[in-house]
């Protein structure tokens, strides 16, 4: 899929940061992912990427435990701050500049997002890395990856997962479950496919942007994808 994307959008999770343990960063498996996200940079494609914060905190739990939603999601779109600022650094180690870029106004830490600031980042060849979301408590980060995928005009968005794909049941759970190769987004949505959340996968098929699904447990699982090769499910608008 080189040179066929030119401008993709990757999703991580904060969970994917936290490699085997059970919270926070994990230097090595932050370095891989980081050096993956470089490799792929330095190869030509321009890199953004959206971090999740669930490594550290997501608003639902809070609000379990008696604090205001609003106010947790606030805490949520912190932890993805920290995991964009583990990410840049991680990056820039590998010898490729990178960018963080909060939807929550934090200038003193990183720069405030702005649309044209991320493009020109982007053509100068730095991988931009999005905190925050789309800024606003009640939406997920998958939301702000589908949110700036479109903002940005990204080919692609690449969602990093568990399983190597989309699946018509939890393949963890179900032995039976199909694997697909590639389905449309109406066929993901009337078959109830849990590809990304709804307000994003709205997004992604409003706005005719494909996803692939893949795994990110190997290294190189981005640069492989991006090539075309390994396995991962595409979700295609027909
Ligand atoms: N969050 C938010 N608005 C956003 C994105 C995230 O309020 O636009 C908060 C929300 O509390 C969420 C937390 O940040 O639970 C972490 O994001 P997410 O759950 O998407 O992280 P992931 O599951 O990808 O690690």
């Amino acid at each position: 899929m080189t040179g066929v994307w030119k401008r993709v959008m990757v999703k991580l999770s904060g969970e994917a940061l936290m490699g085997e343990t059970t919270h926070g960063l994990h230097a090595e498996t932050v370095e891989r992912i980081a050096k993956d996200l470089a490799l792929a940079a330095s190869d030509g494609t321009e890199v953004a990427v959206v971090v999740g914060g669930g490594n550290f905190f997501r608003g639902i739990q809070g609000a379990d435990k008696g604090i205001e939603r609003a106010r947790a999601d606030s805490i949520g779109m912190l932890a993805t701050v920290m995991n964009a600022l583990a990410l840049e650094q991680a990056i820039e180690s590998q010898g490729q500049p990178a960018r963080a870029l909060s939807a929550v106004a934090m200038p003193s830490i990183c720069q405030p997002y702005s649309r044209q600031a991320a493009l020109n980042h982007l053509a100068k060849g730095r991988v931009v890395v999005l905190a925050g979301g789309v800024g606003h408590p009640f939406f997920t980060t998958d939301t702000g990856a589908a949110l700036r995928a479109a903002e940005l005009s990204c080919d692609l968005i690449m969602k990093a997962t568990q399983v190597d794909g989309v699946y018509s049941a939890d393949p963890k759970k179900d032995p039976h479950a199909k694997r697909y190769e590639r389905i449309t987004h109406d066929d993901a949505i009337a078959q109830n496919l849990a590809v990304m959340d709804t307000a994003a996968f709205a997004l992604a098929r409003e706005n005719a942007i494909p996803i692939a699904v893949f795994e990110l447990k190997k290294p190189e699982s981005i640069t492989t994808a991006l090539k075309g090769q390994g396995r991962f499910t595409l979700v295609v608008p027909r």
